[in-house]
């Protein structure tokens, strides 16, 4: 095997890394895929992962950031949830060591606001995940841990 071989070989590792980590899961909604990466990986002020989330489960959804948009997302994905979307009153919240295949954990800090918000009194060492309750294939709504936020 030469250099380039290996070369081809790892950089094919981590495209398939990427595209595992980017894919929503099987039914996983917008507002939670979203969620899940910008905890991973931050806004970088574009649409980037409501784009990719439509592109690979929604292509018919042209109108998803028009919509977004419409909710006051309309620059950036982090947006979403200052202006469009805020947690339902009982959002899917585990410390189950399933969580972590299904969920997304929540920051330390983070995790002290949703014990408090949601009465959650388990070892306040466990891990906190969201876990989404999925929506059909092909939808763009949120799933039921997420309420609209509405201004007007
Ligand atoms: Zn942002
Ligand atoms: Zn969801």
């Amino acid at each position: 095997m030469d250099k380039n071989t290996i070369d081809n070989d790892v950089r094919t590792i981590i495209d398939a890394e990427t595209a595992r980590v980017f894919a929503p899961r099987p039914g996983e909604c917008l507002a939670c895929y979203v969620f899940r990466q910008l905890g991973e990986f931050g806004c970088n002020g574009t649409h980037r992962f409501a784009e990719s989330f439509r592109d690979r489960t929604a292509p018919r959804a042209t109108a998803l950031l028009a919509r977004l948009s419409s909710m006051g997302a309309g620059c950036c994905d982090c947006e979403m949830f200052f202006n469009a979307f805020t947690f339902a009153a009982k959002p899917w919240i585990t410390s189950m060591p399933f969580g972590e295949l299904i969920g997304t954990p929540f920051g330390s800090e983070e995790a002290i606001d949703m014990r408090e918000r949601f009465g959650i009194d388990e070892t306040p060492s466990t891990t906190l995940y969201l876990c989404c309750r999925l929506v059909r294939r092909g939808s763009t709504q949120a799933c039921g841990n997420w309420a609209r936020i509405r201004r007007w």
